[in-house]
């Protein structure tokens, strides 16, 4: 899956325009800011790729990577800009809600966590909109090179407990830093474990 870059097929600000539901996808959400333009750049490979869903104001979408030719990875429009207006809001979960619940394909979504801050109430609203369609999703925690040794289990063990009574969260959490390379083989290989299924 991982063996070259990975190619950057499109994307998509409309469902029609996602690619056809011939093989299993994983996707990545989180926060404005969280580490997640780095972290998929880690993982496909790839030094940049343009960051306009990125930016407050600018159409959200969700960019498809190839892996391997065997399945997608999606990384999807970040959430929780401190100077998002309203509609942007509203159309982030109008675009998200519609993905998730039509994405039969959708193996597991990944959602980073920014491990200096831990859960917040942002991410809890993202996390109920999976929960509710039924989505299993799995915690990435960012960052960690910010933490010190201790508080890196102190702040895994914390957010498994916030998620314990979340039905369609997945019972463990990866730690990663794409600044180290902290964790990168791991989520790699939770991807390619998915992939086997
Ligand atoms: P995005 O908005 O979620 O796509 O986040 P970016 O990948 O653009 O990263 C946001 C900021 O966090 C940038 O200043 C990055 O340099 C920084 N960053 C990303 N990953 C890491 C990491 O693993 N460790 C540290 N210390 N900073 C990181």
């Amino acid at each position: 899956l991982f063996a070259g870059p990975c190619d950057f097929l499109r994307s998509c600000a409309k469902l029609e325009q996602l690619p056809g539901m011939d093989r299993p996808e994983v996707a990545f959400a989180g926060r404005s800011n969280v580490g997640k333009s780095s972290l998929v750049n880690a993982l496909t490979g790839r030094k940049t790729l343009a960051k306009t869903s990125n930016t407050p104001g600018r159409t959200q979408q969700l960019n498809y990577f190839d892996l391997g030719g065997q399945a997608y990875l999606v990384d999807m429009p970040g959430y929780g800009y401190a100077q998002a207006p309203v509609e942007q809001v509203r159309d982030w979960t109008r675009l998200v809600k519609a993905y998730l619940r039509g994405r039969a394909s959708l193996a597991r979504v990944f959602v980073l966590i920014d491990a200096r801050h831990g859960i917040k109430e942002v991410d809890k609203d993202a996390l109920g909109l999976m929960d509710q369609a039924a989505t299993s999703y799995q915690v990435v925690l960012t960052k960690l090179d910010q933490l010190k040794a201790a508080e890196r289990d102190a702040r895994i063990e914390e957010t498994l407990a916030a998620l314990k009574r979340r039905p369609a969260a997945f019972p463990e959490v990866l730690a990663t830093s794409s600044r180290d390379g902290i964790g990168i083989a791991e989520v790699r290989a939770a991807i390619a474990r998915l992939i086997d299924e």
